[in-house]
């Protein structure tokens, strides 16, 4: 781990100043989180965590058996209005936890037994996440690390990630901005996602698995259909299958109207299994690898079939 190590230690000072004007996110807030404001995402200067545990619930080759090891950070610079993470995601429930502590955490993790250290929506707490992977990698620290984002990300920060982060588990959740805009507040979420998948695929050019099964080195997007939106998210299968080289897809269905949804009529619903089956074929069509979740259980279990 000494060459994450170094490029940690590269990057994770000027990371830090950035705080205090925060530009970590396409929001670019600007507040000085170093002296204790807060900019969209919640965070300030202390590092919130709402849980972390073996997460059986991943793809498969992300959870295999024995679980991801997934640290579920509180605060998101997106705040989705039907967030089903709304309690910790727009909200700054969560304990606050020293860089050390957050070390111990993943060193716990990987004691029970992770296959990797799934980081769940980590930008706005970079610079505290890097340094606390730079101590646990002193202690022993050796499972590959997935960064699991929203996908709105900017891609001048993605760059630098680039040798310390194995696994990119992004979502694109949109391609139309009026759609994006409404439902996220980001107009720029399609070009934003978009320039950072590209920029993740040129870094883990090539999908590497262990002789378990389980993935060391890739991409896998995630795609939450949304009701009424199966033209939307079959322009999105397309333009991943245009742009993206060696990559899996996760594709959810599991949309309830969570937090304020039921505030917007025409998504205060399920997701019809017509709609759904819309995607899934293209998926077929266009011989994506990856996986859809099954429409017909109440786990939101990713990565089932295809
Ligand atoms: S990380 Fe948070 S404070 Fe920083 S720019 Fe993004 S939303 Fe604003």
């Amino acid at each position: 781990m000494r060459k994450k190590q170094n490029l940690i230690k590269k990057i994770v000072s000027g990371l830090n100043e950035r705080l205090s004007r925060c530009d970590l996110c396409p929001r670019e807030c600007g507040v000085d989180r170093i002296h204790g404001e807060r900019g969209i995402c919640s965070a300030g200067n202390d590092i919130l965590i709402y849980s972390n545990f073996l997460h059986k619930g991943e793809e498969p080759v992300i959870s295999g058996s024995g679980g991801s090891g997934t640290i579920f950070f509180s605060g998101c610079p997106l705040r989705c209005v039907y967030c089903q993470n709304y309690k910790f995601s727009h909200f700054p429930n969560g304990e606050k936890n020293t860089i050390e502590d957050v070390a111990d955490k993943m060193i716990r993790l990987q004691t029970d037994g992770a296959h990797n250290i799934n980081l769940v929506t980590p930008t706005h707490y970079l610079p505290y996440i890097l340094k606390a992977l730079d101590n646990a990698f002193d202690r022993g620290l050796n499972l590959p690390i997935v960064y699991n984002t929203s996908g709105y990300e900017k891609r001048d920060i993605i760059e630098l990630l680039d040798g310390i982060i194995d696994v990119y588990l992004p979502d694109m959740k949109y391609i139309d901005s009026d759609v994006s805009k409404k439902y996220s507040k980001a107009e720029d979420y399609f070009l934003r996602c978009s320039e950072s998948l590209k920029e993740m695929q040129r870094q883990v050019s090539r999908t590497v698995m262990d002789s378990d099964g389980m993935m060391k080195r890739g991409l896998i997007v995630r795609h939450l259909v949304l009701p009424g939106c199966a033209d939307k998210s079959v322009k999105i299968i397309n333009w991943l299958s245009a742009n993206l080289t060696d990559f899996k897809v996760s594709l959810m269905c599991q949309f309830q109207p969570y937090f304020t949804a039921r505030d917007y009529p025409e998504i205060n619903r399920r997701v019809s299994p017509e709609e759904y089956d819309i995607v899934v074929n293209e998926m077929i069509k266009l011989d994506i690898d990856g996986w859809a979740q099954d429409y017909d259980t109440d786990e939101d279990l990713a990565g089932i079939y295809l």
